[in-house]
């Protein structure tokens, strides 16, 4: 599904963010990204959602290299990404049922769908009953959940998350997991950056590690 192959990415300023990493992600995979501050946990995730592209070497996305990406593909691959943060980047200013919809808005889906579509992620995260609530109002662990329903309501093909438990206690991080697991029982992709070891150990999963900017 995504090949890298001996990718190298040198920013601006000459520093090395990761060298010669060649591997494939496989359709389904549920994988633990680990390496200490520094190693290039965030580079490879930018490289995964094309934020950052290869200073040398290539990234292919079925088989297709992405520095050849036209803008409709780029978009394409782009929609089929969800992404979730260690400090959950939600809307401040709206609401839950908000911050969720408006993906859908702008794929210009009709209200009556965009209501289910919200109501039916916020009840798989446990949070039906908060679709009114702002941000604010809600835990840690709840926002976490919110990031997660924003996620996959575009029906994403990958999850992409970058130390997703950091902010949460032990009980609301399983619960996290364990919601990403489920997304991916169900066909979803999942690349999970994280040092969080309680979670590796309850959840044991495929895990790549990246040392001194490689992966070996
Ligand atoms: P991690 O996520 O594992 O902490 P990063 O991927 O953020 O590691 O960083 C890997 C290396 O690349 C570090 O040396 C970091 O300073 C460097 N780096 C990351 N992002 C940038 C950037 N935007 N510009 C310059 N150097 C960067
Ligand atoms: P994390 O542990 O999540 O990687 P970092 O502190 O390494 O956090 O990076 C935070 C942000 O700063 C990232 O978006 C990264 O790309 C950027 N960054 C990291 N190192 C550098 C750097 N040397 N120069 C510029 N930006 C950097």
């Amino acid at each position: 599904m995504i090949d890298f192959l001996d990718v190298t990415k040198i920013y601006k300023n000459d520093s090395l963010g990761l060298k010669n990493i060649t591997l494939r992600i496989e359709a389904g995979e549920f994988i633990y990204l680990i390496g200490k501050s520094g190693a290039g946990k965030s580079t490879f995730l930018k490289l995964l959602t094309l934020e950052e592209i290869p200073t040398r070497g290539a990234i292919l996305i079925n088989n297709q290299a992405t520095h050849s990406f036209k803008n409709k593909e780029m978009t394409e691959y782009r929609r089929n990404v969800g992404i979730i943060f260690q400090d959950f980047k939600l809307i401040q200013e709206l609401t839950v049922f908000d911050n969720l919809s408006y993906r859908l808005e702008i794929e210009g889906l009709k209200s009556a769908i965009i209501q289910d579509r919200v109501r039916a992620v916020l009840a798989m995260v446990g949070l039906r009953e908060k679709e009114t609530c702002f941000p604010h109002e809600l835990s840690g662990g709840e926002q976490q959940r919110v990031a997660i329903a924003r996620a996959c309501i575009v029906q994403p093909k990958i999850i992409i998350a970058d130390e997703p438990t950091a902010n949460l206690d032990d009980a609301n991080a399983f619960k996290v997991i364990e919601l990403l697991k489920e997304l991916n029982l169900n066909g979803t992709t999942v690349v999970i950056a994280t040092h969080d070891e309680k979670i590796q150990e309850k959840f044991p999963n495929k895990t790549l590690e990246i040392k001194h900017q490689t992966i070996t």
